[in-house]
């Protein structure tokens, strides 16, 4: 059967067909018959052995050795913005970030409400967001060992081509909308975090992979489940997760690694990406897309027609088509088209289809 709906969202996220499908059964049929992973004790051997798998396949996906820790936390990345900062930095100490859209300067924003001093080492907003200078140009601050950044800005649709080391801090990044879509050699990063509802699974659930000899005196005042040291030392169960969540990242590596690992869903983003900026770029002006192309995301495409309303009418006609959720951040504006790893080239090809259709209506 040909599918006819194709789900752009840029999170929570279209899980791969074959996700949906292990979960249903699942339902019905995991821990015994009748018994769902939903309805089982986290402390069950079953489901401990299945969290510790997933540590063990992420840990073997990107190469990560035992100088650093897996940790699984609820919470979203939002809650890293505080986490990180708890757990890496010394009283007072501050840290430089490099805003170049939405989420960086969410993550700089929420830094500022512990510590004012944290400092702006590239601000992109001044070009829209548009573009990221050399990071070897980048004003750091003489008094800080981190610099923060978002590897994939997925409002803007920006993304970095290789990280920011010539800066010479140590890497911090958000990599919420970009996990799981290149390999990347995390031995350059004192830490990552990824929310999961993009292109690891469902919400519920954010991958914190960070280098154990950075953590610092955890705070005596925070909360014992933003230590990453306690949720590690307690195998990622210091209290009830969101246990759905652990059993759909274990079903999402299953597909992945039968998709071919990180190289290949490397390969299918540029592919599908190509052959949306393609589209954009050969419609004489019709479709814009802003973004400077070496920093142009593989994953959340963003364009807009000549006028707002054309924007929203073009929404409205998508959803016509069976391409749902293309409408932009409400930030932001415009359009957006989130083609994580789960998305076929067959849903490319359809939302192709629909902007030519679109056009052609509208130059009528
Ligand atoms: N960082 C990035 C890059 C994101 O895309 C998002 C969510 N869209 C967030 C952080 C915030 O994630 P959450 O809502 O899971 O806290």
């Amino acid at each position: 059967m040909t599918q006819s709906n194709f789900n752009f969202s840029p999170g929570p996220s279209l899980l791969p067909e074959a996700v949906k499908k292990k979960a249903k059964q699942a339902m019905w049929d995991w821990y015994v018959s009748g018994i769902s992973p939903m309805e089982v004790s986290h402390r069950s051997p079953k489901f401990v052995a299945l969290v510790s798998e997933n540590e063990q396949r992420i840990r073997s996906l990107y190469g990560i050795d035992e100088s650093y820790l897996v940790v699984f936390m609820p919470g979203g990345a939002t809650m890293q913005t505080y986490a990180w900062c708890a757990n890496l930095l010394r009283t007072d100490e501050c840290a430089d970030f490099a805003i170049t859209g939405h989420w960086s300067k969410i993550a700089y924003q929420e830094a500022l409400r512990n510590n004012a001093k944290h400092h702006q080492a590239f601000a992109g907003e001044a070009n829209g967001y548009t573009s990221i200078s050399d990071c070897s140009t980048w004003k750091c601050s003489s008094m800080s060992r981190f610099l923060h950044f978002v590897d994939n800005e997925t409002v803007h649709g920006i993304e970095f081509t290789t990280p920011p080391t010539a800066t010479g801090k140590i890497l911090i990044s958000d990599m919420s909308s970009n996990i799981l879509s290149r390999p990347c050699n995390i031995s350059s990063y004192g830490l990552i975090y990824a929310g999961m509802q993009k292109n690891m699974g469902i919400a519920g659930l954010t991958l914190v992979v960070v280098k154990k000899e950075l953590l610092s005196q955890y705070p005596s005042y925070a909360p014992s489940l933003l230590s990453y040291q306690y949720c590690y030392d307690k195998n990622n169960l210091p209290n009830t997760p969101p246990t759905i969540s652990h059993y759909i990242l274990s079903l999402y590596l299953d597909w992945f690694l039968e998709l071919g690992g990180l190289s290949a869903a490397d390969e299918q983003c540029k592919k599908k990406s190509a052959m949306l900026y393609q589209a954009i770029d050969n419609s004489n002006g019709f479709y814009k897309n802003s973004i400077e192309k070496p920093f142009r995301s593989r994953i959340n495409v963003t364009f807009s027609t000549p006028t707002p309303e054309l924007d929203a009418q073009f929404a409205s006609f998508a959803k016509d088509c069976g391409i749902h959720f293309i409408k932009g951040h409400a930030s932001h504006g415009g359009l957006r088209a989130s083609i994580y790893n789960a998305m076929p080239e067959e849903g490319v090809e359809a939302l192709i289809e629909c902007m030519n259709k679109f056009k052609q209506r509208a130059s009528l």
